[in-house]
């Protein structure tokens, strides 16, 4: 009788203390996370007030949100506010675009496993980086060669090997190789540029900032049929940096 008691009061005892063991493990686990990732938590916050709660539904895009490392992608000096509501100035008269709208326009875009994907405007290269986790292939422009360099340079770090960037004026596209699924602009022209319509493939879609800081600027959605038709509509009302042209090419 009493030697059961005791052994009865062993296994509660090693349950406890298998118990602390997993609390312990737990503990340890979270503080690793928090350790190797200290943004991670605000990311989640970020993704859940301010992308979920205005309606982005796409589970792929929520955890790649969820999962790109936004702080790298801004100025030493403003990491603590990777994760605002807001966008952030990155040098040379270029911004990282508020979180929520780089989901939307990622939502919009309906990227697959098997895309090409041409974006305009590389700017920190973080829209790039969400893109890169959905595609097959992210080809990306930007006029400033500070902005293309360093991007660059962070992506290769960060291990993003499928996406490849090119100093340059994404007026002209990239010619060579055209045709792409996806075409993604961010930065604004006053209207979508001809060069890359043609450079859409038939069943693509473009998403673009379009208009002017004084006419206002619309998010615009652009298939190109099967036949080669084009379709438009308009998603919201947004505000881009305008998309310059390059030296030799003056409007
Ligand atoms: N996608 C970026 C946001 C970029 S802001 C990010 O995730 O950080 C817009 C960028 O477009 C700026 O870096 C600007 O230099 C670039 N840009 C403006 N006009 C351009 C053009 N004609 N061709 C390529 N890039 C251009």
């Amino acid at each position: 009788m009493q030697r059961s008691a005791t052994r009865g009061r062993r296994r509660l005892e090693l349950h406890s203390s298998e118990r602390q063991m997993t609390v312990r493990l737990m503990l340890a686990t979270a503080l690793l996370w928090l350790a190797t990732d200290p943004f991670a938590a605000e990311r989640d916050r970020m993704v859940r007030e301010q992308i979920e709660a205005r309606g982005i539904r796409d589970a792929d895009v929520l955890r790649v949100m969820r999962d790109t490392p936004r702080h790298r992608f801004v100025p030493a000096l403003l990491r603590a506010h990777a994760c605002d509501d807001a966008p952030l100035p990155i040098g040379h008269g270029a911004t990282i675009s508020q979180p929520f709208v780089v989901a939307l326009m990622t939502e919009l875009l309906e990227p697959g496993r098997r895309h090409t994907v041409l974006e305009i405007g590389t700017g920190s290269g973080y829209q790039a980086a969400v893109l890169a986790r959905l595609v097959r292939h992210v080809y990306t422009i930007e006029i400033v060669p500070e902005l293309a360099r360093s991007a660059a340079s962070l992506l290769a770090e960060l291990g993003y090997g499928n996406v490849t960037v090119r100093q340059g004026d994404g007026y002209q596209g990239w010619p060579g190789l055209a045709p792409f699924d996806r075409i993604i602009l961010t930065a604004a022209p006053p209207e979508v540029p001809q060069a890359l319509l043609d450079q859409l493939a038939r069943g693509g879609r473009l998403v673009a900032p379009v208009g002017s800081a004084w006419r206002g600027q619309d998010l615009v959605v652009i298939d190109k049929t099967a036949s080669g038709a084009i379709r438009r509509r308009t998603a919201s009302a947004v505000q881009f940096v305008p998309m310059v042209h390059g030296p030799d090419d003056k409007p």
